[in-house]
């Protein structure tokens, strides 16, 4: 069988070339005559490519060694908890811009442990827009303020990285992660699943800089401690071993193509082929209309009609575009183009609406 533009939001495609390698390594790596799945975390194989991981990102992402990079499981879901269970200590408030589902998820999670403040929101309309948010919004004594970077089923963005001055930023960058370039200093914590844009489900990506290290709140469990983490190389207990070696072959086959700069280029330009039919079409409509909101990486579309859209979505997964079903909160569709996404994909998936549009 050949394989299908998947546009799955995630987990979602990884580059041929990626799993190509994993296939030629997959029984027996290197000369270690095993599989990377089979190996201890504590040989000097597997330290070879959980340094070399870490190199790569530290290179790929331009990270100081003001951070740590730490390989750890449980999802973004599970940082919703962490971010908040080592952040809270000095003044327990922190400060949330909801700009989505997982927004809201992250903010219900921190309010459990401290005093959550919505500074801004965008639920009115579905969150269909990123809020203006200023420096005097924020809570000056807050001990963080949260973002989720990339809104992966509303298709928005922050263009700008909100200034909340002293106080840590902290970044779901889930869905944006290795996508376009990013002054990482300007974070206090980014973290991301792998799964959307830099491998498989099961690894999380936390970068954190070192000062956040430390003060977990007495109540945090140890496995959700970032010191224990860092303390230990990611491996107080046993890491997600094939996912970091895939993460790793990502990231080779991101710098092997230019790199975070080269990403964003091929992303614009996959991006602004889909976004500029649907602003012409006279059937498709992007659901975010503000343009400097939209996403590179997650393009929710409507025809305005359920049936049309159900119709569109048969017929496109018959001719090998997959998964472009909209979240249920949005309805309609949504195309997700991560890195691996070629170029070509979505100018098919745009001349197949084309080709829609003109028969219905
Ligand atoms: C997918 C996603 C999540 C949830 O990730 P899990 O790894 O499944 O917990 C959180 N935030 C964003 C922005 C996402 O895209």
């Amino acid at each position: 069988m050949n394989r299908v533009y998947n546009f799955s939001a995630g987990p979602s495609v990884l580059p041929l070339p990626v799993l190509e390698k994993a296939q030629k390594e997959l029984v027996c790596y290197g000369d270690t005559g095993m599989s990377v799945m089979e190996m201890s975390h504590r040989s000097s194989a597997y330290q070879a490519i959980i340094d070399e991981c870490e190199a790569l990102l530290r290179e790929l992402l331009n990270i100081s060694d003001d951070y740590k990079v730490l390989f750890l499981q449980g999802g973004a879901s599970s940082q919703f908890a962490m971010v908040p269970l080592n952040l809270f200590g000095k003044s327990n408030k922190a400060d949330y811009i909801q700009t989505g589902l997982w927004a809201k998820k992250a903010a219900k999670e921190a309010s459990r442990y401290g005093d959550v403040k919505i500074v801004a929101s965008s639920d009115d309309k579905v969150f269909n827009y990123i809020p203006k948010v200023t420096k005097d919004m924020f809570t000056p004594d807050a001990d963080y303020v949260h973002i989720t970077h990339n809104n992966t089923i509303y298709g928005t963005r922050f263009a700008e990285i909100p200034d909340t001055g002293d106080v840590p930023l902290v970044a779901d960058m889930s869905s944006s992660i290795l996508s376009q370039e990013i002054d990482v200093n300007k974070f206090g914590i980014i973290y991301a699943g792998a799964q959307k844009n830099m491998g498989p489900a099961g690894l999380t990506v936390v970068i954190i800089r070192n000062d956040l290290i430390g003060k977990a709140m007495d109540i945090c469990p140890t496995m959700f401690n970032y010191e224990t983490h860092s303390e230990n190389g990611s491996m107080f207990n046993t890491p997600p071993t094939y996912a970091i070696y895939i993460c790793k072959l990502v990231c080779e086959w991101v710098k092997e193509n230019g790199g975070i700069a080269a990403m964003e280029k091929v992303n614009k330009e996959k991006a602004a082929l889909l976004y500029d039919y649907l602003d012409n079409s006279a059937m498709f409509s992007a659901t975010v209309e503000n343009k400097e909101d939209r996403s590179l990486m997650n393009i929710p579309f409507v025809t305005g009609n359920d049936e049309l859209n159900a119709k569109f979505i048969k017929e496109a997964t018959a001719a090998g575009f997959v998964n472009l079903k909209g979240h249920r909160t949005v309805g309609g569709m949504r195309a997700s183009i991560y890195n691996a996404m070629p170029v070509e994909g979505v100018q098919a998936l745009v001349d197949f609406m084309k080709k829609f549009e003109a028969e219905n």
